[in-house]
């Protein structure tokens, strides 16, 4: 199949209500976190790729159906589908002597101020390292503490092509790392990070329920498509393989 029909195909499998992005970080974010809006199978996902603010977040997930459970002594809260699929997974690796477990306790669903204080996370400290190594100036990193935290966004994609990386180990682009405020598949509660992420048979497991690995790079972080894998491809999606895993990921 060529690019372009695969494109296609992922439009066409996007909510009729679909809010296509416009501006380059919302293109960027569609291409790298986009696989979750085409989740089907009783999923529902956003109906755009940036929630603004806190209001926006509660007043979407106010409307859809979710589901709570104590797993492993955390609290985990999934839309419905997904966490039924997760429970069937769970089951199946019982019986494989195997167990699939959240990471913590914001595994799951997340609120928009989680996704601020992620991305403030590795932004300060970054900032503090790259004035430290000569490659910005405090004016600038101050300029960029000042802005909200979605206004800097577009001002640290411009110093990541540059090579000023913003991600835990200042190697790669942040977004490999966390999602930028009011981007993560978490506030959708449609993505889970699990502890177990290293097996290849618990993947495989995930995978056999619907739960595929859709952020490259982010290596515990499984998503809900709630789709088999054979299926993947009918949705626009491409198979990428990195760090001997594979990431199901927006063909655009
Ligand atoms: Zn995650």
């Amino acid at each position: 199949m060529k690019k372009n029909k695969r494109a296609e195909l992922f439009k066409e499998n996007l909510s009729k209500g679909f809010d296509m992005p416009t501006d380059a970080v919302g293109e960027k974010m569609l291409r790298e976190y986009g696989a979750v809006f085409v989740a089907g199978n009783g999923a529902v996902p956003p109906d755009k790729v940036v929630f603004k603010n806190e209001a926006e977040v509660a007043a979407w997930q106010k409307n859809i159906k979710s589901l709570r459970e104590n797993i492993a002594g955390f609290e985990i809260e999934l839309q419905a589908a997904a966490l039924k699929a997760y429970k069937k997974a769970i089951e199946e690796a019982g019986r494989n002597d195997l167990t699939i477990t959240p990471r913590g306790a914001d595994s799951a669903r997340r609120i928009y101020a989680e996704t601020v204080t992620l991305w403030a996370s590795r932004v300060n400290p970054a900032l503090l390292h790259w004035v430290e190594k000569g490659r910005m100036t405090e004016p600038e990193a101050g300029n960029i503490r000042s802005l909200s935290p979605f206004e800097q966004v577009p001002e640290i994609f411009k110093l990541e092509s540059k090579g000023i990386f913003f991600s835990k180990d200042l190697s790669k682009s942040i977004i490999y790392s966390v999602a930028p405020p009011g981007t993560s598949q978490h506030l959708s509660m449609l993505a889970l990070d699990i502890e177990e992420h290293k097996s290849q048979e618990v993947r495989e497991i995930l995978a056999k329920h619907g739960w595929f690995q859709t952020v490259i790079s982010d290596l515990p972080h499984f998503t809900y498509l709630g789709i088999p894998e054979n299926k993947l491809k009918n949705l626009g999606l491409k198979r990428i393989t990195d760090d001997e895993r594979v990431f199901w990921i927006p063909d655009l």
